[in-house]
């Protein structure tokens, strides 16, 4: 898939993979590197920031329910096709609300086209991507039965600061953060497709890193989309501050967390960031989540073999998930066979693990649901976006 990149863009590519290949391990990253920020964009702006700036810009008024309905009701991106609008006035309008944030550099599809992988480079040439999962589409037996949904997994920076060393977006290290801008128009574009009946924050990048973007973007999605907030997943390494901040938002948003271990003496290998925030603060975090919210909490689980796939493991995490009290029913566990990067020393968990893994859970009244892995051939699984880009 070398279509469309750049020279540097190529070498990039192979320093990120080499990374990969050493199992090098990273430094954790908060802050995102200060870079050019992105174009000021129609969906940065708050609604109540839309009409001042239309009118700054010598406009009626007016004209911001009209860039609105274009933009969010109708997924059209193009004012140059705004028929409602004076011709002469459009390339301005486009200039200074609707820059161009992301260029298609090249889309992947699979799974019969139910599955579509979009790699999007921004500005100042970083690189992301988002997937669109169709599901229970007639003909295509590949996109699993049930009614019509589309869920989309996007990106919320540009790689990654959280180092997880199973992770290909985690072993690139982080860009940068994205703003609302950039995150709201993956799912714009998206929406211009297919009718999105979920997004989840399990594309590139920590959510929780980049919270104020990541918000603004999700009340884009709800307040102007007019997506449920239900079914939109905020994917989390555990930041506990920022999942305890998001319990007060008033906002049922889905809240995933990815543990992958019940021990900290593991944890603290897989998931870094587990030696400032232990698995104890994080479960607890996520069950007064669900306490707040009344939204059942998904716990991401990749299993890998011989290394968080044993049985007592299982039995490891049925206790820190029920332990204090706190019950089987708040909590949802996601194992995923892990896909594994390029080079990786570690491999996905043999099927009897993985079965053996659920069925601990579930005799301990867990609701566990292997994950599927849509997208594997085109490396649409979570964890790989836009760290292989050959
Ligand atoms: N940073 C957030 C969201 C992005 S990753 C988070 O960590 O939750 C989305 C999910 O994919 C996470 O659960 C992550 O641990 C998982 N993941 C990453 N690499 C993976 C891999 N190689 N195989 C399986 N799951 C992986």
């Amino acid at each position: 898939m070398n279509k469309g990149l750049t020279a540097s863009e190529k070498a990039r590519a192979d320093e990120l993979d080499a990374h990969a290949r050493a199992g090098r391990t990273l430094p954790l990253v908060f802050e995102a590197p200060r870079r050019g920020k992105p174009p000021k964009h129609w969906a940065d702006l708050a609604p109540d920031e839309r009409r001042p700036a239309v009118t700054a810009a010598g406009l009626p008024g007016f004209r911001a329910s009209q860039f609105d309905a274009h933009y969010y009701k109708q997924a059209n991106t193009d004012p140059a096709t705004w028929t409602d609008l004076p011709a002469s006035l459009r390339a301005d309008v486009a200039e200074t609300f609707f820059p161009p944030l992301l260029r298609e550099v090249a889309v992947q599809t699979a799974d019969e086209g139910t599955t579509v992988k979009t790699l999007w480079r921004l500005h100042d040439d970083n690189l992301v991507e988002s997937v669109l999962m169709e599901y229970g589409v007639p003909g295509k037996p590949s996109s699993g039965t049930g009614r019509h949904r589309a869920t989309l997994c996007i990106s919320s920076q540009a790689g990654c600061g959280m180092a997880c060393p199973f992770c290909a977006t985690g072993q690139g290290g982080l860009q940068r953060n994205l703003s609302a801008g950039e995150i709201v128009a993956q799912v714009v574009a998206a929406s211009a497709r297919v009718r999105l009946s979920n997004v989840v924050f399990m594309g590139m990048g920590e959510p929780m890193a980049n919270y104020p973007a990541i918000m603004a973007a999700v009340r884009r999605m709800v307040d102007d989309i007019g997506m449920s907030a239900r079914g939109i997943t905020v994917s989390t390494v555990g930041l506990v501050p920022r999942i305890e901040k998001l319990a007060t938002e008033g906002l049922p948003v889905t809240l995933a967390v990815s543990l992958h271990a019940p021990d900290d003496e593991l944890r603290d290998s897989l998931v870094p960031i587990n030696t400032r925030f232990k698995v104890g603060q994080v479960v607890d975090a996520a069950y007064r989540y669900f306490e707040t919210t009344g939204r059942r909490v998904s716990i991401e689980y990749a299993l890998i073999r011989d290394v968080n796939d044993q049985a007592w493991r299982a039995d490891a995490l049925a206790d820190v998930l029920t332990g204090s009290g706190r019950g089987a029913g708040w909590v949802h566990v996601n194992p995923i066979p892990l896909n594994p990067t390029p080079g990786s020393k570690w491999t996905a968990s043999r099927r009897r693990d993985e079965q053996e893994f659920v069925r601990r859970l579930n005799a301990r009244g867990i609701a566990a649901t292997i994950r599927d892995t849509r997208g594997q051939e085109i490396d649409g699984a979570c964890g790989q976006l836009a760290a292989k880009q050959k």
